[in-house]
């Protein structure tokens, strides 16, 4: 048995050794404020400039539309309620999906409080917008369209180029919440027609507690965070140094092994997935075979409980997840598996599978002879699945 199989990237990973070292230096001597005018203020600003240039470069951005963040969900924020704010005598009405992760549903849900509309367009049954649906919602007072770059919980990526096309034929901005697509699947903000994009660095093993918003630069969002002067103005706070520098180096590795792990991982994909669907029975992927992050798989099982199926995985060293790692622990089943139209009882019983770089066949094998017996016993133990035997359905 390997020693723990973790297959939960999409909530978080592993920062990578090199990303620790780069940090390093400002852990420790190279304790300047960026925004001071001497020697330490200055070799630190420096650092944090050449980070923006990694980071801009992953998405071919220029360095000074990428501003630095505390994180994901903070980037969402910012997007949301400043464009929200900053156009709201155009118009109060705003489009996203109905399977956006929580900083975005939650952030739309505060702006509906104050008085904007929100569509939440639909998806198909593979979990991609539908466009039809997105085309027919966009009004005169729609003022910002966010849709997400590829989903959390079952891997799906949007047709974002597509969204992105028809926002600006018909003059709306456009954000994208590329937290879990930046750094794995190339992204183009200019031939995507983004306007606004949000990333993380800890989901591509950098440290946690930082990460970007990118703003075209004809676009100039008023500040969400007030104070100081810093991140020219847009984003107050002592900047983060080591968590920017951090985030810079694992934005460089990435870009630079993107197209070599983004293989590896389309072929585990396929493996584990295949190999589940083929040896445990009743077995459904969710999301697109294809068109879908790598590395990340989501299955869901009839007759199980996911919450009991996940400690009992745990307990045999693989770590999983049932979905975003903010909704897990809530007993409401995912709105993402409800939106892809899967009924309560089976969205339930649904288990996400993320890999890394790192993730080996043999952590696969293993992980699938796990789920094989953890399935079978919660099955057991299952008056439904019982009822379904006897009714020859299963
Ligand atoms: N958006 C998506 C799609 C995510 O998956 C996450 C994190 O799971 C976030 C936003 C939030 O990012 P952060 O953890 O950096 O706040």
């Amino acid at each position: 048995m390997p020693e723990l199989v973790y297959l939960d990237n999409a909530a978080t990973t592993k920062m990578l050794p090199e990303v620790l070292d780069a940090m390093m230096p400002y852990l420790t001597d190279k304790y300047g404020n960026p925004s001071s005018i001497h020697s330490f203020g200055a070799s630190c600003n420096a650092a944090c400039d050449e980070a923006r240039k990694k980071v801009a470069s992953v998405i071919n951005a220029k360095e000074n539309e990428i501003y630095f963040t505390a994180g994901g969900t903070e980037s969402d924020n910012w997007a949301l309620k400043s464009v929200a704010y900053m156009k709201k005598s155009k118009g109060k009405h705003i489009i996203t999906s109905a399977i956006e992760h929580h900083a975005i549903f939650e952030t739309c849900e505060f702006l509906a409080r104050d008085g904007f509309e929100i569509t939440f367009v639909g998806v198909d049954d593979k979990g991609i917008i539908k466009m039809d649906e997105l085309k027919a919602a966009i009004r005169q007072d729609t003022i910002l369209i966010s849709v997400m770059y590829a989903n959390n919980e079952i891997g799906t990526i949007q047709p974002i180029r597509e969204i992105g096309a028809l926002a600006r034929s018909k003059g709306i901005l456009f954000h994208t919440d590329a937290v879990q697509a930046y750094g794995h699947i190339p992204i183009d903000v200019e031939a995507d027609n983004i306007d606004l994009l949000s990333a993380s660095a800890h989901k591509l093993h950098g440290p946690k507690g930082v990460g970007m918003l990118y703003m075209k630069n004809n676009i100039k969002l008023t500040p969400f965070i007030h104070g100081g002067a810093q991140e020219r103005n847009r984003r107050a706070g002592t900047m983060n140094v080591p968590g920017i520098v951090g985030f810079g180096k694992a934005a460089e590795i990435a870009k630079k092994n993107m197209a070599a792990n983004g293989a590896k991982l389309k072929e585990m994909n396929y493996y584990l997935m295949d190999k589940i669907l083929k040896e445990i029975p009743f077995s459904k992927l969710n999301g697109d075979r294809d068109k879908r992050l790598p590395g990340s798989v989501n299955i869901s099982f009839r007759f199980i409980e996911g919450e009991s199926m996940l400690m009992m995985v745990d307990m045999k060293g693989v770590a999983a997840s049932t979905g975003s790692a903010c909704a897990s622990g809530s007993l409401d089943p995912s709105h993402v598996l409800l939106a892809i139209g899967l009924p309560h009882e089976i969205a339930h019983g649904s288990i996400r599978l993320t890999m890394s770089e790192d993730t080996t066949k043999k952590d696969l094998d293993y992980t699938v002879g796990v789920l094989k017996e953890v399935v079978s016993k919660l099955r057991a133990m299952s008056p439904l699945y019982e009822d379904a035997v006897r009714r020859k359905e299963a």
